[in-house]
């Protein structure tokens, strides 16, 4: 995988692309620019694993489902995070040809990376890069949609050993609506933080 070719492919998307060797540089450089801003979070193992709840939540006004402030639930707490100013959020799998494709259950994060903020950023690390949007699409419903359930400790067959989709029933499911960005959307400036390490799923 060329790295260069891929980021040359999602600035030519319409996207602003910044590049880390490491998840601390690229928490650094997020801590550093988003300040005195509302900021909503989409679930997310990466953003988890970079602490960037903690770093930023000294500075600016969050909304995170996965730190729901007091008297707030997870539904309360995500419709907020959908009319923040910034956006922050990470990818299920990253072409080479320059689509992003994300699996959601409850849908917030899908929302909140298509409309209504100023900015977006989707963090990723380079593991999520495969050859092809098929691979892509692959990638999201039978390695991370997996690997989610198990993390959440879901009730779906898949989040017994993460290892695999049964395409279930289950009341549980996370894999209701799949997005496929083709392209930056209009109106929202939205950048592409790639760090160079095994970042999620
Ligand atoms: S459809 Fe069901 S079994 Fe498949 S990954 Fe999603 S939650 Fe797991």
């Amino acid at each position: 995988m060329d790295i260069i070719k891929v980021i040359e492919t999602l600035k030519h998307k319409g996207y602003t692309v910044s590049y880390f060797e490491n998840k601390e540089d690229a928490a650094v450089y997020l801590n550093n620019i988003i300040d005195n801003k509302s900021v909503g979070f989409g679930d997310s193992a990466t953003l988890l694993g970079m602490k960037l709840f903690e770093r930023l939540s000294s500075h600016n006004e969050i909304f995170d489902p996965q730190h729901c402030p007091i008297g707030m639930n997870f539904i309360d707490t995500a419709k907020k995070s959908l009319t923040t100013k910034v956006f922050l959020t990470s990818v299920n799998a990253l072409s080479e040809t320059g689509e992003i494709v994300n699996i959601d259950g409850t849908g917030n994060r899908v929302a909140g990376a298509l409309f209504g903020h100023e900015k977006v950023y989707f963090v990723t690390g380079s593991n999520k890069i495969v050859p092809t949007l098929e691979d892509a699409i692959w990638r999201a419903r039978n390695i991370v949609a997996p690997q989610n359930a198990m993390r959440l400790q879901l009730r779906t067959p898949c989040a017994k050993k993460g290892e695999r989709c049964y395409d279930c029933s289950s009341p549980d499911r996370i894999c209701n609506g799949m997005m496929i960005h083709f392209k930056k959307m209009n109106d929202i400036d939205m950048e592409i933080v790639l760090i160079n390490e095994r970042l999620g799923f």
